[in-house]
């Protein structure tokens, strides 16, 4: 009796010390995620509650900012490296290069940590101390460099790609013109939007930085509806995509600029080459239209977002508007304020971009700093 119940004390105790492969599999059917990586996507579309009113229609923002890194460039992030595995350019110990000074650096930091890489990171030398000092912390090398343009050799792109080539067991992820980054998007954020619709999805809009986003998903969203899901980039001012979708082709000079952040691009990259086509249109909204959805979405909806974010949802909106009542429109929440604050919220600087304006009264109890 007493052998037995040592017996059976030592064997439930060994179980809880080494769980079994049985016990893992309850737990991830459970919905643990086994490590950061499987923590990426699966995020949470929510529906914006007085928008959704306000147009008659289902506006749905797919919940970003909620991924580990706080951006959506997490899934590019983690796809990039994948790749890099996959194709052998990448062993145990090896180094991943990017230039890249915002959300794809913070994803490759988590990433590379949580798998054992080393990361360099290339960026401009005018990004604030405060991004170089998170990306350290988080473990990156950090080599700010002269903000010179892409032509010019000594630009933060081509210095990564020269480090990256100067070292055995290294790969320049090259978010740009690396397509899988947007496999990222046609295999996890495409297909997570159709299953949490039930397939009832009527439109997608969408900025664009690297173009994966706009592109992967829209793809995916065209696979799996026969082509009806109508799919539209959100452009800000200074990028050149929608004169160029507008023009049926034609690549102006740059000019001009936005306070949104990681988005709007001056070239076609390959990333959004293959899926331009597929597009049924584009939208260029105003920094005033962004800016004031920024407060009403935080005012209206709780949702604390960055500019990129709100951009998409005005776009959302005024796709729905056109498309009339009962439609469901799914937009991109990129990523949250907490990285902006100091900009979005502060008088100085919404003075310093003539945007103090175009914050409704009721909306000015936000302006805090
Ligand atoms: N929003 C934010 C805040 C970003 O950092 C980025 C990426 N630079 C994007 C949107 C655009 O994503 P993508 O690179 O997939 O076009």
């Amino acid at each position: 009796m007493f052998r037995h119940s040592v017996r059976t004390f030592a064997t439930s105790a060994l179980r809880m010390a080494e769980p079994s492969q049985r016990l893992l599999n309850i737990a991830k059917a459970q919905g643990v995620a086994h490590g950061l990586t499987e923590a990426i996507g699966n995020t949470p579309l929510i529906r914006l509650n007085k928008l959704s009113e306000q147009t008659g229609c289902e506006i749905l923002g797919k919940a970003e900012f909620m991924n580990p890194g706080g951006s959506v460039k997490d899934r590019a992030a983690l796809y990039v490296v994948k790749n890099a595995e996959e194709l052998g350019l990448l062993k145990p110990g090896g180094t991943v290069v990017e230039g890249t000074a915002g959300n794809t650096g913070i994803g490759l930091a988590h990433v590379c940590r949580s798998k054992g890489y080393k990361l360099v990171i290339y960026m401009p030398n005018t990004q604030s101390q405060g991004k170089i000092d998170l990306l350290r912390l988080l473990g990156a090398e950090v080599y700010p460099v002269p903000a010179v343009a892409f032509d010019n050799p000594q630009n933060y792109n081509h210095q990564a790609k020269r480090h990256a080539e100067s070292m055995e067991n290294a790969v320049w992820t090259n978010q740009f013109d690396n397509t899988a980054n947007r496999q990222a998007h046609i295999e996890t954020t495409g297909p997570e939007i159709w299953a949490q619709t039930g397939g009832e999805v009527d439109a997608f809009t969408c900025a664009t930085g690297t173009g994966g986003t706009l592109a992967g998903t829209t793809r995916a969203l065209k696979t799996l509806s026969n082509g009806k899901v109508k799919c539209f980039l959100a452009d800000p001012p200074g990028s050149v995509l929608h004169s160029y979708i507008q023009s049926g082709g034609k690549l102006v000079e740059r000019s001009g600029s936005s306070i949104t952040e990681g988005i709007g691009q001056g070239r076609v990259t390959d990333n959004l080459k293959p899926d331009l086509e597929l597009l049924d249109g584009s939208l260029t909204i105003s920094d005033e239209k962004t800016i004031e959805m920024v407060y009403r979405c935080l005012d209206e909806e709780g949702l604390y977002l960055g500019a990129s974010s709100t951009l998409n949802v005005v776009a959302a909106k005024e796709v729905a508007e056109k498309l009339g009542r009962g439609h469901t429109v799914v937009t991109m929440l990129c990523d949250g304020a907490y990285r902006y604050a100091d900009r979005l919220f502060s008088k100085k600087w919404l003075q310093s971009k003539n945007l103090l304006t175009s914050i409704p009264k009721h909306l000015e109890k936000y302006i805090v700093l």
